[in-house]
């Protein structure tokens, strides 16, 4: 049950109670949220809708997400942030990530005091399934966190070998989907969600969808964690203009997945381009928007390229990613100035 994995503080929460959800029908004097009588002609001096009901509905019928099965956090950072408040005890329990990955999963943990633990991908930089699987056993995590495409590396993982995880994990399976629109023939986590509603999934409308100054992230769960979610989520976590912005982005799906399809011919392009250069040693099949490679020399590869107003992401702080900068695909002529740059390094 999914209810025994849950804080029981969180189980047992009573929800904040909005003003305007205390109310059904139509009215036309609102006179119950101590807003400004005055907001122009926005609309912008009410509170907004505490369940992004318009952007869900939009939603299920562009991106096919069941209404019951999602929720929008400020960015899907906040659903990472609220996922671990639910389930995990501050002090007792522990999630688990795959090392390298993305950051914020260990900081909201850290947040929280709880414990991380990380299991090094293998050398190829896919995931140890056995060593996962070993460790779930042993240290019995509250959630598994697996970042498909994975950032840093770019890596999509088998959906079997993410099926296997989960099943074999007893507590959450939080599987992050930032970038799947960059990966050709994806197969999304949340189609096992019905056999396994331990399996949360994680999409943002910050990379594909190009908003993430709007801070939009989308859970995509089994109804009954959304309905948690739902009731223990800061009260107007998504603002209206955060909530227009999607609705933008949704009704302009098409060039939405037209500008994917453009990213992902140049990253293709651009793969083929580093191969070229001598002091690149190694360029990491990518299936997002962003490239890894591994060079002679990091640190001054990014410093050489910070003073031609070039910002990449060194990546070699982690042990398996020794000399490793990883590169967003960006516009065609941005593109073009890096390759420059890159050209007319040693
Ligand atoms: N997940 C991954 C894997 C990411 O790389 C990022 C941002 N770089 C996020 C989530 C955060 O996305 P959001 O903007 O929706 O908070």
């Amino acid at each position: 049950m999914i209810t025994d994995l849950l804080n029981p503080w969180i189980r047992d929460l009573v929800p904040y109670s909005s003003a305007r959800s205390e109310f059904s029908g139509n009215a036309e004097i609102l006179l119950d949220a101590n807003e400004s009588w005055d907001g122009g002609n926005d609309g912008i001096n009410r509170y907004p809708d505490p369940f992004a009901r318009e952007l869900r509905k939009k939603m299920e019928t562009v991106l096919g997400i069941p209404y019951a099965m999602s929720a929008i956090g400020n960015g899907s950072d906040e659903v990472i942030d609220m996922l671990i408040r639910m389930f995990c005890a501050p002090g007792k329990d522990s999630v688990m990530v795959e090392r390298p990955t993305y950051g914020t999963y260990s900081v909201f943990a850290a947040t929280s005091n709880v414990s991380v633990i990380d299991v090094p991908l293998k050398g190829d930089l896919t995931l140890d399934e056995e060593l996962m699987v070993d460790t779930i056993k042993e240290k019995k995590p509250k959630i598994v966190f697996i970042c498909s495409p994975n950032n840093p590396t770019g890596r999509v993982y088998p959906l079997s070998v993410i099926e296997r995880i989960a099943e074999e994990n007893e507590g959450i399976t939080a599987v992050d989907e930032a970038y799947c629109d960059f990966a050709e023939g994806f197969q999304s986590a949340s189609s096992l969600i019905e056999r396994n509603p331990r399996v949360v999934v994680l999409r943002t409308f910050s990379k594909a969808f190009g908003k993430a100054g709007a801070r939009l992230g989308i859970l995509i769960s089994s109804p009954e964690i959304q309905k948690v979610f739902m009731k223990a989520k800061p009260p107007y976590n998504v603002s209206r203009p955060a909530e227009m912005e999607g609705l933008k982005a949704l009704a302009d799906y098409d060039s939405a997945m037209a500008r994917c399809r453009e990213t992902i011919l140049r990253r293709k392009a651009f793969s083929s381009f580093l191969e070229t250069l001598p002091y690149v040693s190694e360029v990491f099949p990518s299936e997002a928007n962003f490239v890894l490679i591994k060079v002679s020399d990091a640190a001054a590869l990014y410093s050489y390229l910070l003073a031609r107003g070039i910002v990449v992401r060194n990546r070699s702080s982690d042990p398996l990613l020794a000399n490793t900068i990883r590169i967003t695909i960006g516009s065609e002529k941005e593109m073009e100035t890096l390759k420059e740059a890159l050209l007319g390094w040693k």
